[in-house]
């Protein structure tokens, strides 16, 4: 896939010549993998006996299992797509509990980078309990671009945070990086990670959200707060649940 390198901010003029790039339409799933987007082994279980590689389009998005690892992981995964009115409800409610819940352990952050934002709809709820903090979002969609249009980000960054033109742009630059239903639907989950980790400034918070607005059971990376402690954060929460913040010390190289 590739994305148009683009930043539109508020706080510089536009670049001449840019222009919001169309959005294609969003299937329902994924592409369909043979690996283990945690660990890259190949052994995993979980598909109905007898299933092969998947041919042309899947119809059924299924949990499988890494047997190496043990990660858990929707396949193929589940995409953003237009959504029963009680789905977006849900959604809203569980961007309002975590507002909440990174309000009470990092109250007054100066800057937050929503990643996988689409249209800012989390910044958007997130000002009620944040009103001078300066939100900014980050889609590989052009849909982060029409957020900004809206005023409901102060800078739009089209990509991915392993996106070299990105990760640049963003180090170490933020109080708190949100990750809402977005781990589980990249091709390399730790590397973005890692990456999201690296917009941090030290001290920072991370926001990792896995619920499931459309109800189904949450797969949550098994190996999320590992790799947490590993790249030098504190687990402030529960590393099952559906919300997982971590601070990023302030020894992180
Ligand atoms: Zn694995």
């Amino acid at each position: 896939m590739s994305y148009v390198a683009m930043f539109v901010s508020r706080r510089e003029p536009p670049v001449s010549g840019t222009s919001v790039p169309s959005v294609p339409p969003v299937p329902s799933y994924g592409p369909y993998r043979e690996d283990c987007p945690w660990c890259g082994s190949r052994r995993l279980r979980g598909r109905p006996r007898g299933a092969g590689p998947r041919q042309g389009a899947p119809h059924r998005s299924l949990v499988e299992r890494c047997s190496d690892c043990r990660h858990v992981f929707r396949n193929p995964p589940l995409t953003p797509g237009p959504e029963h009115p009680v789905v977006r409800a849900g959604v809203r409610i569980g961007h309002v509990l975590a507002a909440r819940a990174m309000a009470r352990r990092c109250p007054e952050p100066e800057s937050w980078l929503d990643v996988g934002t689409g249209d800012a709809d989390f910044p958007r709820a997130a000002r009620a309990y944040f009103p001078y903090t300066s939100f900014d979002g980050l889609d590989p969609t052009g849909r982060v671009l029409r957020a900004r249009a809206v005023e409901r980000v102060e800078e739009a960054l089209v990509g991915r945070l392993t996106d070299h033109h990105v990760a640049v742009r963003v180090r170490e630059r933020y109080d708190v990086v949100s990750l809402f239903q977005y781990l589980e639907r990249v091709p390399d989950p730790r590397a973005e990670l890692r990456a999201a980790l690296g917009a941090l400034r030290p001290g920072g918070h991370l926001l990792v959200d896995v619920a499931d607005p459309r109800r189904l059971a949450p797969v949550h990376p098994v190996g999320l707060g590992a790799e947490l402690v590993a790249q030098g954060c504190t687990v402030l929460t529960g590393t099952r649940g559906h919300r997982v913040i971590a601070r990023k010390d302030a020894s992180t190289p």
